[in-house]
């Protein structure tokens, strides 16, 4: 296992990205953040909070999260004074169904996630000029492939400074700064998403408990919003 452990090399790593964040602001740029609130989106967020910035932190709540994920996000708002605002998508329900009457997380959920998770945040990109997303290179071989600065759609740039961060790492940080736990993590969960795509732990990557028996390991934020993406 790689990464730095000790707790002042880990708060030295954390101010850099808070000073990087800083300099983004200070450069006069439009900055925003998205968060699934799962724990290890834990340590970004925090440092965010400690940024005198009101820096917005976005949220697709697509209809099909866990009560218990929005519950945490609404928790997390309170505690780190995070400027929360959630996003809905446009299509109703009703017209998320197949030929078949099924919701379309069970035949296309591309597609699925296109209309819930992607298209809300197109105009959140088109207002600003960094993404702050807190993926890690560890969590799959499409994040593995980014790099620290990417291009993302309508000119907007994602920033990505939890990269180099490992799962210890993540787990030291919200240790040493006592941030809580996702309730469904307590039970057993390694990755949280929409209910109907997520299932108790899998053997190899976190991720692996996300689409099972699907040939699919990204919700379209890493995939489609990044520039090139399809
Ligand atoms: S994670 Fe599943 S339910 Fe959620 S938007 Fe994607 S396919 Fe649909």
């Amino acid at each position: 296992m790689t990464g730095i452990l000790d707790k002042k090399d880990l708060e030295a790593k954390a101010d850099a990205v808070v000073e990087r964040i800083q300099t983004y602001l200070d450069e006069g740029k439009k900055v925003f953040t998205t968060s699934s609130f799962q724990s290890q989106s834990l340590p970004l967020l925090h440092m965010i909070s400690r940024l005198d910035a009101d820096i917005p932190v976005y949220y697709t709540n697509t209809g099909f999260l866990f009560p218990d994920t929005v519950r945490f996000a609404d928790q997390l708002k309170q505690d780190l004074g995070l400027n929360l605002i959630a996003l809905r998508p446009d299509a109703p329900k009703i017209k998320q169904l197949d030929a078949a009457g099924r919701f379309l997380y069970a035949s296309d959920p591309d597609y699925c996630c296109y209309l819930n998770k992607v298209k809300p945040l197109e105009p959140i990109l088109m207002e600003h000029d960094i993404w702050i997303n807190g993926i890690r290179a560890d969590q799959s071989s499409v994040r593995a492939a980014m790099a620290e600065v990417e291009p993302a759609n309508y000119g907007c740039s994602r920033f990505h400074p939890m990269l180099g961060w490992d799962s210890k790492m993540v787990y030291y940080y919200r240790k040493y700064h006592d941030l809580p736990e996702h309730p469904l993590e307590v039970q057993g969960y390694l990755s949280i998403g929409c209910e109907p795509c997520t299932s108790k732990a899998r053997e190899g990557n976190e991720r692996n408990a996300r689409w099972f028996g699907m040939n699919k390991t990204e919700c379209g934020l890493n995939t489609t919003l990044v520039a090139g993406g399809n």
